[in-house]
């Protein structure tokens, strides 16, 4: 995942302050409406690292008038070049890089991220989503249609308006990028709520909006909890879309929430158990060590976790023997300090849910092969964990875990393995390892998933739609299609007096 010839990496900063704890809107700092605040917790040490403004209702009202004030017609928003929009975009991405090394220390001391993994990867891929839409906000064309009748038609991509966004705490960051960068590509004003565990990244970006000189009520961050100001944003009246990432229980109440007041459209990339499939044919080496990190990055908290091994009979026992011994290598302790390749979980409700699915895994008689319980006496950190002879229908073969945890599963032939593989609500990624090209066709087209990788794992780059089949969600975000999901198609029909070919 991480690139190999990537630059050095410099130390964390030192006494990290934090400086920005309000809601944001309108380019100003707001306390809440109603006074109220919430601790945000370091994960590694359980300490309160500050009290964050906690934002409701009310709060949310304040924002979507702001970002509708801000998306009127004539608004300096709306009569601003699409080439100036680009050029505000790749201005955040240079703040942005400016002050990489303090937004890498603040995701690894909020979110429990590994340093280096949070410098290189978290920062590099919001740096390049940025640039990918920054380019794209002046190449977003309609077209000119051949119409019946004596009718000049065109199209026109326009904006859809205020848009609510409500992110998940695994890459808060990243997620913030990939839901602004889009919107405001193509015109939007957005309403952004960070997940309550990790508002400090998204709110230091917000002091870069400003900045970097956005018009007030273009982007507006509105921290708080879940049912309260998330839940505002999806019932909204005046909201026009909501885009959700975070956990399939909730995208449902996001859409139901959409459909019982204004229809707004609604976005949503959730949960998976994404199947990975490793044939006796694989590179081997490299079959173990993707298949490895495709569940154990980043504490196994990713959406595509490959959260399912399927692995052929005859090289069974040798692939489970080596993953556990990879596994066995990690060093747990404060994601800051250079040493450390595991940090802890994101809380206790995470941390004890992964240790319940772990316990009905001995229960339901899987083999564990290392692990299988709780690290250290503080911090919520829990061993890396590999069962083998685990079966389909285990609650670790069919729940989404978002821990550490490794399932090895045995099968004998493809016809088999697209079945089981593709026996689960979701949809979200799958990954195959072989070196016939033939295989790996037939299985990659077979399997119900948004993206297949082939012979590799955890490749997401700006330029390639991303998003799941199934119950993983609806719409993709990046690339071009990532686009269409922030903007209203417009048909417009003009009467001539005599047209030609
Ligand atoms: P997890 O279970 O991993 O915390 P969630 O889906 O609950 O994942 O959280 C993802 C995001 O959704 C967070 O920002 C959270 O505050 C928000 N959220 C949770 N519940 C609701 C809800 N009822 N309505 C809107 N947003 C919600
Ligand atoms: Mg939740």
């Amino acid at each position: 995942v991480i690139s190999p010839g990537a630059p050095d990496i410099p130390a964390p900063l030192a006494n990290l302050k934090i400086q920005h704890t309000k809601i944001f809107i309108n380019n100003e700092w707001h306390e809440s409406v109603s006074g109220k605040k919430f601790p945000v917790i370091n994960p590694a040490t359980e300490e309160v690292i500050c009290q964050v403004e906690e934002g409701d209702k009310a709060d949310v009202d304040k924002a979507v008038k702001a970002a509708r004030q801000a998306f009127q017609i004539g608004s300096p928003w709306r009569t601003m070049d699409a080439s100036e929009r680009g050029r505000l975009l790749y201005k955040l991405a240079e703040l942005i890089e400016r002050d990489r090394l303090l937004l890498a220390t603040m995701e690894s001391i909020n979110a429990g991220k590994i340093f280096s993994t949070a410098y290189l990867m978290d920062l590099g891929v919001s740096i390049k989503a940025l640039q990918y839409y920054a380019g794209w906000a002046d190449k977003i064309h309609g077209q000119t249609i051949p119409s019946d009748g004596n009718i000049f038609t065109y199209t026109r991509r326009e904006p859809i308006g205020v848009c609510g966004q409500i992110i998940p705490w695994n890459g808060p960051l990243i997620m913030l990028i990939w839901k602004i960068a889009p919107a405001l590509s193509c015109g939007n004003t957005v309403i952004v709520k960070p997940a309550e565990q990790t508002p400090l990244t998204a709110l230091h970006v917000a002091s870069l909006i400003k900045e970097t000189g956005f018009p007030p009520g273009v982007v507006n961050i509105v921290p708080g909890y879940g049912p309260t100001a998330g839940a505002a944003i999806s019932s909204h009246m005046d909201i026009d879309k909501v885009a959700f990432t975070g956990s399939t229980e909730v995208g449902k109440l996001i859409k139901e929430a959409a459909g019982k007041s204004n229809l707004k459209r609604v976005t949503l990339e959730l949960g998976g158990k994404s199947p990975c499939i490793v044939f006796a044919d694989a590179d081997l080496d490299s079959a173990i060590e993707f298949a490895h990190q495709g569940v154990f990055f980043h504490q196994g908290q990713i959406c595509v976790a490959a959260s399912r091994l399927f692995v052929e009979e005859s090289i069974y026992d040798e692939f489970v023997r080596r993953s556990v011994e990879r596994a066995q290598k990690y060093v747990l302790g404060n994601p800051l300090e250079s040493e450390i390749s595991q940090g802890p979980q994101i809380d206790k409700d995470q941390h004890d849910k992964i240790l319940g699915l772990i316990e009905s895994g001995k229960k339901e008689g899987a083999k564990l092969e290392c692990g299988g319980g709780r690290w250290g006496n503080k911090g919520f950190f829990i061993q890396p964990t590999v069962f083998s002879n685990v079966t389909d229908e285990m609650r670790i073969a069919t729940e989404e875990i978002f821990g550490p945890v490794q399932q090895i599963m045995k099968f004998k032939c493809t016809d088999e393995v697209i079945k089981r593989a593709n026996n689960t609500p979701y949809g979200l990624a799958a990954g195959v390892f072989t070196k016939d090209l033939d295989k790996a066709l037939t299985v990659s087209s077979a399997l119900q998933a948004g993206v297949v990788w082939v012979n590799c794992y955890l490749v997401v780059s700006a330029q390639c739609p991303f998003g799941g089949f199934k119950m993983s969600g609806n719409g993709r975000e990046m690339g071009e299609y990532g686009l269409h999901e922030y903007t209203e198609l417009k048909t417009v029909a003009v009467k001539i007096s005599q047209k030609n070919s």
